[in-house]
Formats: structure tokens, sequence, C-alpha cells
């Protein structure tokens, strides 16, 4: 005899294998009998898993997951964008020109709800709607940390069955999970936009979170706002800030802050993002985002540099209609799409883990954050700096940047001498 057991093992079906498993969830949001339970695992990735006891075999997880299927991917789009929204205030806010929030504001218009990351208060990152200005600036500006997707593309299937029109923003992974999704519940998409963000990668929440935890403990208090994109500065340089409830500051800048340098030297983004399918021309989203590295000003237009440019490409008709919408609440100039994308490297590639990834997670559980910092996180090197300068230098982006601050120190060094001078 046959027990029900023995035949719901011939038809489980086969989840993408774990260093390939983006953590999209396009499975766990599809099941309608509860049967996929989610697991974080030590670097605090979230791991989906069959409930053999639940599951019926119905193999729609298998058919939702982009890594085994369909991608989504549209064709090269014809026209790209380098733009920024006409708000100082918003793009000072926002990682790049701010086109996040421009898009959500049309969208919020046309009484809609947008969906993007935020924190809670506990520092866990998770995507949420929004109704309006007061949740939405919480989802504004990049988190350099992998968010959890909960339950968020069945909130969307019920926004589109009322009619709402809604707005999903998120890694590529997300958005074809979440198209996967709606795809299999036969969900009517015509209300729905979607922004793909070029991604270098997400990295651990478990090593995020020891960090600030090592910055309270610095700072002797608990932390109140964190920011990974402080314009302070300069747009260029990924400079981070992080505020404290005693009212100090921990200002990171991109060469020397613990965070920032794991992150760069990739020793803790999500194993599925040293193989991400992702990183290529043809992108999943109505429109895609990303910052404008390789911009040069043409005669006549108008320069964003120190606060930020995005790049936009809209790569379906509706994202072509929608930004003809937005345009009087952008500065704008159109680029030959291949042009714009040659200066941002992660259109082309994913970038490999490094190979002291595992000697560092070895470290790192054995003797904690502060234990990794001299071995792993060191400053990086002049000799590195300098290359970035030159590499980048041929764009005109971060040279420009450091003349600047050359300039800007040499300077403060002849006010000082100056005054020494005076009063000697
Ligand atoms: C993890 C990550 C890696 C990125 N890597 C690159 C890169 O290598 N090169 C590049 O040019 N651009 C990269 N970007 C995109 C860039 O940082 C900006 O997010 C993008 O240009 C949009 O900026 P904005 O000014 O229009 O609006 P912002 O307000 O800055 O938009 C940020 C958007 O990202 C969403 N978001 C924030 N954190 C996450 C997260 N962890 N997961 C999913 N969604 C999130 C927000 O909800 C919002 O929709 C990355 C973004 C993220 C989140
Ligand atoms: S096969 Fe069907 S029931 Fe089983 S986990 Fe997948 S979606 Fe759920
Ligand atoms: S659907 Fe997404 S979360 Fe589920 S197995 Fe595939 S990649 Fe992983
Ligand atoms: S790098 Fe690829 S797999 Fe990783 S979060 Fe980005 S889109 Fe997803």
């Amino acid at each position: 005899m046959i027990t029900s057991n023995a035949k719901l093992r011939i038809n489980l079906p086969k989840l993408c294998d774990t260093e390939s498993c983006t953590g999209c969830l396009a499975c766990y949001n599809v099941c309608s009998h509860d049967a996929i339970c989610l697991d974080v695992d030590e670097e605090g990735f979230t791991r989906p898993t069959i409930n053999t006891d639940k599951c019926v075999g119905c193999k729609k997880c298998e058919k939702a997951c982009p890594v085994l299927g369909d991608k989504h991917k549209h064709k090269i789009p014809d026209e790209a964008y380098a733009a920024w929204s006409v708000n100082k205030n918003i793009v000072c806010r926002s990682s790049s020109g701010g086109l996040y929030s421009v898009i959500a504001d049309y969208v919020f218009r046309h009484n809609g709800v947008v969906f993007g990351a935020a924190f809670d208060k506990d520092w866990n990152l998770r995507h949420i709607a929004t109704f309006g200005e007061k949740d939405f600036s919480r989802t504004r500006g990049s988190k350099y940390v992998a968010s959890f997707i909960g339950t968020t593309y069945r909130e969307v299937h019920t926004y589109l069955s009322q009619g709402k029109m809604v707005l999903f923003s998120g890694t590529p992974c997300q958005i074809s999970g979440l198209k996967s999704f709606l795809s299999l519940v036969k969900c009517e998409t015509e209300k729905l936009y979607t922004i793909d963000l070029v991604c270098h990668g997400v990295p651990s929440p478990v090593i995020f979170k020891a960090y600030l935890e090592y910055l309270s403990v610095q700072f002797k208090s608990p932390l109140k706002e964190y920011n990974y994109r402080d314009k302070r500065w300069s747009w260029k340089r990924y400079n981070s800030v992080a505020s404290f409830k005693n009212h100090k500051k921990h200002y990171g800048k991109w060469e020397e802050d613990y965070f920032m340098r794991g992150f760069l030297r990739e020793y803790f983004l999500r194993p599925s993002c040293h193989q991400c399918a992702f990183a290529t021309e043809q992108r999943c989203g109505d429109f895609t985002l990303c910052d404008y590295w390789g911009y040069r000003r043409n005669a006549g237009e108008k320069d964003n540099k120190d606060r930020g440019i995005s790049l936009v490409l809209p790569n379906t008709q509706k994202a072509k209609e929608l930004f003809s919408h937005i345009k009087d609440n952008l500065v704008y100039y159109q680029r030959v799409p291949s042009e714009a994308m040659k200066g941002n490297p992660a259109f082309h590639r994913c970038f490999p883990a490094s190979n002291i990834r595992e000697d560092f997670w070895r470290d790192f559980r054995e003797k904690g954050f502060e234990g990794v910092i001299d071995k792993y996180l060191y400053p990086e090197e002049i000799q590195a700096q300098f290359k970035r300068v030159y590499k980048y230098g041929r764009n005109g982006v971060i040279a420009i940047d450091y003349y600047h601050q050359i300039k800007n120190k040499l300077k403060s060094f002849a006010r000082t001498t100056k005054k020494k001078l005076l009063h000697a």
C-alpha cells in the first residue's frame, strides 16, 4: 500500500540550490498550502524549505522560481536618460537623482500604493506597502543589506485586483520573483509599475547588525538613524552616517568605514549575488534605475554631480508613457542606452566572492565583529585609492571629487600656515 507520505515524496518539488537561491520568495508567496517554511541561515539570509507534511506536490513553487525559469527580461530599451528631481531636498535624501521618489509621487497622485524597503525598529530591513509621504520616506534611499520580502507579492496581487495602481521597487531578482508570482496567480498587471535597481549585491544582515552594535558600543548610545549614502560632501563617494540618540554622529568615509570595506571587498554578500543572472543590459523592471557614474555634460546642459544623477532606462511602453508625465518634475537629458550603461560595471557582470570569504566568516564566528577589523576591514590602501581615481577618472566622476578634496586640504593648510605665521 502506498502511504500518503510515500506518494508525496515522489511528487515533492525541487527548489533551486542554496548557493543560487536569491531569497526572492516567489515560491513562498505562491504556495497556497502554507508548505514553505522560512529559516534564517547563519549569515542572516532567508532560506525557504519545504514542509513535506503540508506539501501537496502541485509544484507551483518550482514554476515560480526565477532562478529555475523565466527571468522576465525586456529588450534593451531605445531610450536612456540622465535625470534628477527638480526638488533639491528629495535629491539630497535619495541615493542617486531621486527618480524613485518622482515616480512614486505620480503613483500616489493616482491613489496608488508604493512598495519599497524600510527598516523596522530593530534594524531589520523589509519590503513594505506605503500610501503617502510619511511611510514612503522610510523606503527612500538605498540600504546595502538584504531586504525581507515577506508576503508583499500577495499584497500586490490584492491591490491590483482592487484596480489600484501599484509601484514595486527592488533588486532585479525581487522584481523577477514578483512577476513570476503574478503570472502564476493569473493577475492582471496593467496597473503595475516595477523598478529594478542596478545591483552590486546584498550584504549579510548578521554583519550589518554586528557593525551597528559595534558602533553603538563605541559611541555609548543606541543608534537613531543610519544613512548609507550621506551626500554631505559628495554623491560620488559611498560615505555613510550613523546618528546616535546621544546626538553624536559617526561619519563613515568609503575608504575607511568597516562595513563599506567588507561590502566592497565581497566578504559577505548573499552567495547568489556572485552568480547573478540579472547583471545584464536586458532588465526585468518597467524602469531600471541606478547611479549615472559615467555622466558627461554636453554643451548647454546642467550638472548635478555633487547631489546625484540617476540613469533611467524606461524598458517598456508604459514606463515611457509614465516618464512623459513626470518630465516637468525633472531635469533630464536623453542619452544612448549602450553608451550610458558602459560607465556602470553592474550592468555587465556580477562580482566574484573574495577568495578569503570563508576565512572571514570563520574568524567572525570565533572572534566577533571587533575580531575581524584589523585583518579584513582595514582602510583602502592609498595605491588602490589612486588606482580608482585613474580608473574612474577617465569618466570624469571620482577624479573631480578627489580634485576638490585635495584643493580643500591645500586651502585649509594654507589658511592654518598663514595664521601661524601671523601669530609667530
Ligand atoms: C543593494 C543595492 C545595491 C545597489 N548597487 C548599485 C550599483 O552597484 N550600481 C548602481 O549604479 N546602483 C546601485 N544601486 C541602486 C542605487 O543605489 C539607487 O538605489 C538607485 O539609483 C535609485 O536611486 P534614487 O535616487 O532614484 O532613489 P532612492 O530613494 O535612493 O531609491 C532607493 C530604492 O531602493 C529600494 N531599496 C533600498 N534598499 C533596498 C534593498 N536592500 N533591497 C531592495 N530594495 C531596496 C528603496 O525602497 C527604493 O526604492 C543599488 C541599490 C541597492 C538597494
Ligand atoms: S509543491 Fe505546491 S504545495 Fe508543495 S510547497 Fe510547492 S507550492 Fe506548496
Ligand atoms: S523562488 Fe526565490 S526564494 Fe524560492 S527557491 Fe527560487 S530563488 Fe529561492
Ligand atoms: S546581485 Fe543579483 S541575486 Fe544578488 S540581490 Fe542583486 S539581483 Fe539579486
